[in-house]
C-alpha cells in the first residue's frame, strides 16, 4: 500500500518541477541546437559572421536600417544580397526606407516601388528606426511620429505582401536619464558617445511616453501587421510593462537585441520574475544580439565578439550558474529555462514572426 503512493508522489513532483535533466539544455549543447539571431548588421564584403553562423548552427537576419552612420540604403542592400547569396541557408534580410521628401507628392508610391524590388529579392520585411520620432520633421517643423497616417499606404502594402515590420521606436528609458542614473553600462557608453540621441539633453523632444504611446497607437491601427518590437520594444526596464503590451497587442512580439543586459539587471533582484515572464511569453520573445560587421571592422575581432556574446547569452538562458557581464555591475544567475522555451526564443518564434525558413 505504501510504495505506490511514494512513486505517485515522486512522479507528481517531477511533473510539477520539470526536474528531469532531459528537460534542459546544458552549456555544451550550444553547438547542436538550431538557433537564429534576428538582429544583425552585415555591412561588409567579409562573410566571416555568416561562416561563424554556419559553424554554430545559427541562421542570421541581416537588418538594414536608415541610420546616418551606416552606409546608404542602396549600399546596405548590396551587402545584404552579397551575404544572402553567399550563404543562402544562413542569411535572410530586412530592408528599410527613408522619409526623405516625405511631404512631396508620390512619396508613398516611390517607397512602395522600392520595397517591391527588395521583396522580389527576398527581403522578409522592413525595419523602422528611432529617427521616426526623434529626427525626421515634417514641413511644419513637427516631429514625424510613427502613427502618422501618411505611413498607412506603405504599411498596408507590407501587410498585403505578408512581410514583417520590425520597429526600433523610442529608446531605453535610460535615454531620458542622466548618464550616472542609467541602469546598464551599455546604455551609459552609447549615450555618452551619441549625445544627439541622449534625450535627457533634449527636453524639447518627444518624451519617453510620447514615443511609446505613438508606437502603441501604430500597432493598434494596424491589427493585421506582424510587428516585432526591436530591443524588447523599448520596454526593457521592466518585464511587467512589457507583459502589459504583449497582452494588449496579440500582433506584437519583441526581439532581445542589445537588451539582454536589462533582463540580467532585473535578474539580480528578482530572477524568478524574469524567468516566469519569459516562460509565460515564450512564443513572443525572439533571441537577437544587434551584432555586426562593417567595412572598417577587423573581421577576426567581429567574429570573436559575436561568438563570445552568443556563448554568454546561452549560459544565461540555459544554466543557473552565477555569472557576470560587462554591461551589468555585480553578479546574477542564469535562468535555466526549459528546453521548449529555449527552442521557441532561439528558433521557432523567428520562423513564426519573421517567416525565416525552417
Ligand atoms: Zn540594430
Amino acid at each position: 500500500m505504501f510504495k505506490p503512493i511514494v512513486i505517485i508522489q515522486a512522479v507528481l513532483v517531477l511533473a510539477f518541477t520539470g526536474a528531469c535533466s532531459g528537460d534542459y539544455y546544458s552549456e555544451s549543447d550550444f553547438q547542436k541546437v538550431k538557433k537564429i539571431d534576428t538582429h544583425m548588421h552585415l555591412h561588409a564584403e567579409s562573410t566571416i559572421l555568416s561562416e561563424l553562423a554556419k559553424e554554430n548552427n545559427f541562421k542570421l537576419l541581416d537588418v538594414m536600417v536608415d541610420v546616418p552612420s551606416y552606409p546608404p540604403i542602396e549600399e546596405q542592400e548590396k551587402h545584404a544580397l552579397h551575404q544572402t547569396q553567399a550563404f543562402p541557408e544562413q542569411v535572410n534580410y530586412l530592408t528599410a526606407f527613408t522619409l526623405n521628401n516625405w511631404d512631396s507628392a508620390g512619396w508613398a508610391d516611390r517607397t512602395i516601388a522600392k520595397l517591391k524590388t527588395s521583396f522580389d529579392h527576398g527581403a522578409l520585411g522592413i525595419k523602422l528606426w528611432k529617427n521616426i520620432g526623434m529626427v525626421y520633421k515634417d514641413s511644419a517643423d513637427k516631429f514625424i511620429m510613427v502613427d502618422d497616417p501618411r505611413l498607412d499606404p506603405v504599411i498596408q502594402y507590407i501587410i498585403d505582401q505578408n512581410k514583417t515590420v520590425m520597429g526600433h521606436l523610442g529608446e531605453p528609458k535610460n535615454c531620458w536619464l542622466p548618464i550616472d542614473k542609467m541602469t546598464v553600462n551599455g546604455d551609459k557608453s552609447y549615450f555618452k558617445n551619441n549625445p544627439q540621441y541622449h534625450m535627457f539633453l533634449h527636453p524639447e523632444y518627444p518624451s519617453y511616453e510620447d514615443q511609446i504611446n505613438a508606437r502603441d497607437r501604430f500597432i493598434a491601427r494596424h491589427p493585421d501587421m506582424r510587428f516585432v518590437g526591436a530591443h524588447l520594444g523599448s520596454l526593457e526596464y521592466d518585464v511587467d510593462s512589457l507583459a502589459k503590451r504583449l497582452d494588449k497587442f496579440p500582433n506584437m512580439a519583441v526581439d532581445m537585441a542589445a537588451r539582454i543586459s536589462h533582463l540580467q539587471y532585473q535578474s539580480k533582484t528578482n530572477k524568478e520574475k524574469v524567468r516566469n515572464f519569459i516562460i509565460k511569453y515564450h512564443d513572443r520573445l525572439i533571441y537577437a544580439t544587434d551584432s555586426g560587421i562593417s567595412s572598417t571592422s577587423v573581421p577576426e575581432e567581429s567574429k570573436n565578439e559575436l561568438h563570445s556574446r552568443w556563448l554568454s547569452d546561452w549560459k544565461y538562458f540555459v544554466t543557473d550558474q552565477s555569472m557576470t557581464v560587462a554591461e551589468v555591475d555585480g553578479e546574477f544567475s542564469g535562468l535555466k529555462l526549459p528546453k521548449n522555451v529555449i527552442d521557441d526564443i532561439y528558433h521557432n518564434n523567428a520562423v513564426r514572426w519573421l517567416l525565416i525558413k525552417n
